[in-house]
């Protein structure tokens, strides 16, 4: 993988780009992708982000989200965009796994594949160009850096500003986690004086729920939160029962994790899902337990240190007694 810098003399010869990043996306997937539309579009270059899979309702205020392309949904119209693209670029994912039913199309194109992420581990040798840095914030952050060391930064406009802030926000947790840096801060700032509302970006994202996500949410707590305090770990298991009896609508999960972390003692919480077709699980955790390593070994998956997750085709009671497996095996680590 070649330094990302080195497509920057090429910047400026319109060419087909698509951008895609993690399925399910999230608002730093989401944020960072649209992010940098809203900058290559000002270039004259055809530029499509496709989408795995479906995405939260709360990121569709994002400006360019109305013409994002959902790979499951289109499946016609982005392999039509796909097979003519001379530029890939590759957001918030390490792994092409990452992309689901993407991933024989995306291993198999014949095109330039640039990477820009932060998860540990990258798969490198798929990508021609790109940058990897676990010590940033957010795949927002990096797209910033790229637009600035292009030479670029009086492109930056409300519309990438609203996105790359969302980005940055979403992924360090409202300025909370140690990814939260001076640069970070200072990112923050020159995007202020572009001059966005960024009141408005959290009422977007924050303040759009409907009121069963918080039935349901009230109803985990109750039933299916399980403290054990003796590996300082907290599960919430949920059978797929709950998501139909709740009509849980893809990103209502989100931030439910956060929960159980916030108990005093709590250094792991989980949180395991049973979505149908697979189990999908949540880990973070507090101080010096590592998530991506956990995650990676019993649960197929992986991302950060403190915030990691995973999937398993085992029914959702083999996945929890693994889980409970993993922890005994980890217990001298989760009583540090
Ligand atoms: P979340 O719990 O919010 O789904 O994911 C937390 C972090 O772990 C994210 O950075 C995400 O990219 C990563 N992650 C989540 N699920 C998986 C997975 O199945 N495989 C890998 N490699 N990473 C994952
Ligand atoms: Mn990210």
């Amino acid at each position: 993988m070649k330094p990302v810098n080195e497509i920057f003399p090429f910047l400026d010869e319109p060419k087909n780009i698509v951008i895609t990043f993690h399925q399910k996306p999230d608002g730093d997937a989401m944020g960072s992708g649209l992010g940098l539309y809203n900058f290559l579009v000002q270039f004259g270059h055809q530029v499509t982000v496709i989408s795995p899979t479906n995405w939260a309702g709360f990121l569709s205020w994002m400006p360019g989200a109305k013409k994002v392309i959902d790979f499951e949904m289109q499946n016609e119209k982005a392999l039509n965009v796909l097979k003519d693209t001379q530029w890939l670029f590759c957001l918030d994912f390490n792994v092409l796994s990452r992309t689901r039913n993407m991933e024989p199309i995306l291993s198999e194109l014949n095109c330039t594949k640039i990477l820009i992420d932060h998860h540990r581990e990258p798969q490198t040798e798929v990508f021609d160009y790109g940058i990897s840095d676990t010590a940033k914030s957010s795949t927002a952050e990096m797209i910033y850096d790229l637009i600035v060391n292009s030479g670029h930064a009086g492109k930056i406009n409300t519309e990438i500003a609203e996105c790359l802030y969302a980005g940055v926000m979403t992924d360090t947790g409202s300025f909370r986690f140690n990814s939260t840096t001076a640069a970070v801060h200072k990112m923050v700032a020159n995007l202020k004086e572009v001059g966005f509302n960024h009141s408005q970006v959290h009422e977007n994202l924050f303040d759009n729920f409907l009121e069963t996500r918080f039935r349901f949410f009230g109803n985990v707590l109750l039933h299916r939160m399980k403290i054990f305090y003796e590996y300082n770990t907290a599960l919430i298991a949920i059978p797929q029962k709950d998501l139909i009896k709740y009509n849980v609508k893809t990103g209502d999960t989100e931030g439910l994790v956060n929960f159980p972390l916030s108990i005093k003692g709590i250094k792991l919480a989980a949180v395991i899902i049973d979505r149908g077709d697979e189990r999908k699980s949540s880990f973070r955790s507090k101080g010096g337990f590592d998530v991506n390593t956990f995650a990676r070994k019993y649960f197929n998956g992986g991302g950060h240190f403190n915030a990691a997750g995973g999937k398993n085709r085992e029914p959702l009671e083999e996945v929890v007694k693994k889980f409970m497996e993993a922890i005994e095996e980890n217990k001298e680590q989760l009583n540090n």
